[in-house]
């Protein structure tokens, strides 16, 4: 399933993702060599719908184009035949973001492929790029706190998401062989998504190596994950206001990692009941209780949190969740 290639297509510096399946047949590894010699490892369109990775280092590519690279590049260009319709991935397909680690479809084996040869080639750093559905700030996230993996998240933000979980998901199983990343470079389609993330690979490409000390703890700020948040499929919902069971309060998102105090209003509940909202803790518990209330009808909440990748995309919604609840973590 996979192609790899030692030289840049030049179609690649002009086409769209749409396109790609022109140029490129079907997920493609591609190793440039730039003046240092262990390789900067890029990774995008794993979802076929988040684009702005792909634009980013095209830029880089075309900026490149007559230079050599400071470093060496290896670039995965990963669900092209999705990009090619705008989707996040087929209904057939599994998510080239959890296939990381051993199973047994074709795209498991692609990716095993990726790791075998980036091991062998070494890898200086990788850079997995993704966006959000709902309005967020751009944040790194990182699967080990170590001092290098911090450095090259504050590098691309002073927002930083630490997990464990789920564990097939790219940068896991990089972090295994280099300093790892995903940076989320808000929704698609943003210009500035596209030059900040342009801007971070062109950083990376020009370091000579991470340094070894702790990143100083006013300049980034690392939060986990401590509940999912999901509406009952039972209920209906909106937003502003609505006719449904639930009206959130319009534009939800842009509470997005912000640090919301007591009693924060998040939707009016137009129907008599205890659950309203499925708050789940990382061991699986219901924790409705602990974070929201209801007071008059309305939803509020009932201590202190930070929500995260709260979309408004009633799909994405039904399909996955409303969003996450996150606490800052002492890193250091
Ligand atoms: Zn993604």
């Amino acid at each position: 399933m996979l192609n790899i290639i030692n030289h840049l297509p030049p179609e690649l510096l002009e086409v769209g993702p749409q396109d790609l399946y022109k140029v490129l047949n079907g997920p493609t590894l591609i190793h440039l060599k730039g003046r240092r010699e262990t390789p900067l490892f890029i990774s995008v369109l794993l979802h076929g719908n988040e684009i702005t990775g792909f634009y980013a280092l095209q830029s880089i590519l075309q900026k490149y184009a007559k230079q050599q690279l400071p470093r060496s590049l290896s670039i995965f260009i990963g669900n092209i035949s999705a990009a090619r319709f705008g989707y996040r991935r087929f209904e057939n397909q599994p998510d080239y973001n959890r296939i990381w680690k051993a199973g047994n479809t074709p795209e498991h084996a692609m990716a095993q492929q990726v790791l075998t040869e980036m091991r062998q080639h070494g890898v200086f750093a990788s850079i997995d790029i993704h966006n959000n559905t709902g309005f967020n700030p751009h944040y790194a996230c990182v699967t080990s706190l170590d001092h290098k993996s911090l450095h090259l998240a504050s590098y691309f933000s002073r927002i930083v998401v630490y997990f464990r979980r789920p564990d097939s998901v790219l940068s896991r199983v990089f972090a295994s062989l280099s300093p790892s990343v995903t940076v989320e470079c808000g929704q698609p389609g943003s210009e500035y998504g596209i030059s900040h993330a342009a801007e971070f690979i062109d950083a990376c490409l020009h370091l000579s190596e991470f340094p070894n000390n702790p990143v100083p703890k006013e300049d980034i700020n690392v939060y986990h994950t401590v509940a999912t948040v999901r509406v009952p499929a039972n209920l209906s919902f909106g937003f502003k206001d609505c006719k449904r069971d639930i009206c959130f309060i319009d534009m939800l998102d842009h509470l997005n990692f912000q640090e919301l105090p007591t009693n924060t209003l998040l939707g009016k509940l137009n129907i008599q009941s205890k659950q309203y909202l499925d708050v789940v803790d990382e061991a699986g518990n219901n924790v409705t209780n602990k974070y929201f209330k209801i007071d008059k009808a309305e939803i509020r909440t009932a201590c202190p949190v930070i929500p995260a990748m709260f979309s408004m995309d009633e799909i994405v919604i039904r399909q996955d969740c409303l969003g996450y609840l996150m606490e800052a973590l002492d890193h250091c």
